[in-house]
């Protein structure tokens, strides 16, 4: 067994619902996308097709937390569609089932598109519509942003998240 499919086995384990019989690809075509959940929707019932996995993902490049929290937010993906009979996406029923496996909420760089970024850091976003306004990896970078600019988008107060970005 890989170690994808023991993260998969496991997760399933403890969430309660197996990924028993479905299969698992590794895909060195995928570049920005580190993972997908590969699944037909029918008559209300989410049929599960693959999880597929980008090549450089688990190419040792990135932190094990990070594979680990990719493989899950995959994970949660399966659950939350198969269990709901839908696709859920990115929304509120998905982000439940990110928290209750204990990963992030956010979409790390799955998202097509995505910059791939493995590094701590802080993100500032616009407190007004969420919009990222820069990535800076050092506190005081961030902090000093915090303080004393404004953000282009809405001219409100500029936030900081930390994580990976
Ligand atoms: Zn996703
Ligand atoms: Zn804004």
């Amino acid at each position: 067994m890989s170690d994808v499919e023991r993260v998969l086995a496991e997760t399933g384990d403890k969430a309660g619902l197996d990924v028993m019989g479905i299969p698992v690809s590794i895909s060195d075509r995928m570049e920005k996308t580190m993972g997908s959940f590969v699944f037909k929707e029918k008559d209300g019932k989410v049929k599960a097709h693959e999880f597929k996995f980008s090549a450089r993902l688990l190419s040792g490049e990135f932190d094990e937390e990070i594979v680990k929290n990719v493989i899950i937010h995959e994970y949660a993906h399966f659950y939350a569609n198969v269990t709901s009979g839908k696709n859920n996406g990115h929304n509120a029923v998905f982000k439940n089932v990110c928290r209750s496996l204990g990963i992030p909420e956010d979409t790390l760089f799955t998202a097509p598109g995505t910059r791939v970024i493995r590094k701590k850091g802080y993100k500032l976003v616009c407190s007004s519509c969420g919009e990222t306004v820069a990535v800076r990896r050092h506190r005081d970078a961030a902090v000093d942003i915090v303080k004393y600019k404004i953000s282009g988008c809405c001219e409100a107060k500029i936030k900081a998240m930390t994580g990976y970005f």
